[in-house]
């Protein structure tokens, strides 16, 4: 079966627990059933623990529409930043997103850290100290069950953790009992903008699986894949998700293909591993999205040829792909502000 599903942000002007409520009843209305949520303000350290009237509300609305949450993490956490003093309020934070998490019965998503330059640390130091900072969150917490999911990384500057194999010695640094604690979230944006996977190739897909099975000694460890096309190109080292076949992965315009996404859609489905898409679009194009992904899940029998990629439709009439997002400028605004997910 497939399961899929979008991140939603916090609607303005709504409490929080409302919010959640509106994105499980919107995922399910979509054809979803997976939900990627903040808790909290991704680019302030503050956390709010989540009060007992919250967890009532979501687990309800969870419950009722049948949807598994995900939380992401901050963007502000490095842990590659040795955590004393000023700096431990990122293990602390973390420790309490995952508190409120687990409650929810959702593992957090983290991104990977970067070089801290006026420590002058080298890349093993800074993978190490990231290690030893995620190994503190998880002593400190060992009444979870939940788990954290090192998100791979675009490779922007000095960013750890965007090569499978690098990612792989990172979780590989955790102990057998850690790694019972920690997962894997594959971001196919980042894949293809770090020049780590040209996921509009099929046969690059299933090589990536494969080179996962064996770097993690199997497909267990990957928890999550976050769905997203890409406005730059292959290699570009820079993180900024498109619409799904509206950018540089999939849009035949852009000398994308659909192929690949469509064989990582089919591996999803094998293995069980849920797709959430970090493409905020609108809800119109969210259900296209979602449409798009359960039939490229289900194929038609007899079918050898793929199913052509829906017709883009707006308020304004039908128009093809590319300029519809990005036609009014206050969305640029909205959507660079949300890129880095
Ligand atoms: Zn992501």
């Amino acid at each position: 079966m497939m399961i899929v599903g979008a991140h939603c942000n916090r609607e303005k002007g709504v409490s929080r627990a409302q919010s959640i409520v509106n994105a499980c009843q919107k995922i399910r209305r979509l054809g979803g059933q997976t939900l990627q949520i903040f808790l909290n303000s991704h680019y302030k350290s503050k956390v709010n623990k989540l009060l007992l009237l919250e967890i009532e509300i979501i687990k309800k609305a969870r419950d009722n529409n049948n949807i598994q949450i995900t939380v992401h993490g901050k963007y502000m956490y490095n842990f590659c930043r040795p955590s004393s003093g000023r700096t431990m309020w990122q293990v602390e934070a973390l420790c309490q997103e995952l508190v409120d998490a687990d409650q929810l019965g959702a593992n957090v998503v983290i991104h990977q850290g970067k070089n801290v330059k006026e420590l002058h640390q080298s890349r093993q130091d800074a993978k190490e100290t990231y290690v030893n900072n995620l190994r503190e969150v998880l002593n400190k917490t060992t009444e979870l069950k939940n788990q954290i999911l090192l998100e791979n990384s675009c490779a922007a500057g000095s960013e750890i953790g965007a090569s499978l194999v690098e990612l792989s010695e990172i979780y590989h640094s955790f102990s057998e009992t850690e790694k019972k604690r920690i997962g894997i979230c594959l971001d196919t944006c980042h894949l293809f903008v770090s020049g780590e996977v040209d996921i509009r190739k099929r046969s690059s897909v299933q090589q990536l699986f494969t080179d996962f099975e064996q770097l993690f000694g199997g497909l267990e460890p990957l928890k999550l894949i976050h769905f997203n096309d890409s406005k730059t190109k292959f290699q570009s080292k820079s993180d900024r998700h498109a619409p799904l076949l509206q950018g540089y992965i999939g849009n035949s315009q852009l000398e994308g293909s659909e192929e690949g996404l469509r064989g990582l859609v089919e591996q999803a489905t094998k293995w069980q591993i849920p797709l959430i898409l970090e493409t905020h679009s609108d809800d119109d194009y969210l259900s296209t999205e979602i449409n798009w992904i359960i039939s490229a899940a289900t194929p038609i029998p007899g079918l050898t040829t793929p199913v052509p990629a829906p017709v883009l439709t707006t308020t304004s009439g039908t128009a093809t792909a590319v300029t519809v997002p990005y036609q009014i400028p206050r969305r640029i605004i909205i959507l660079k502000r949300r890129d880095n997910i």
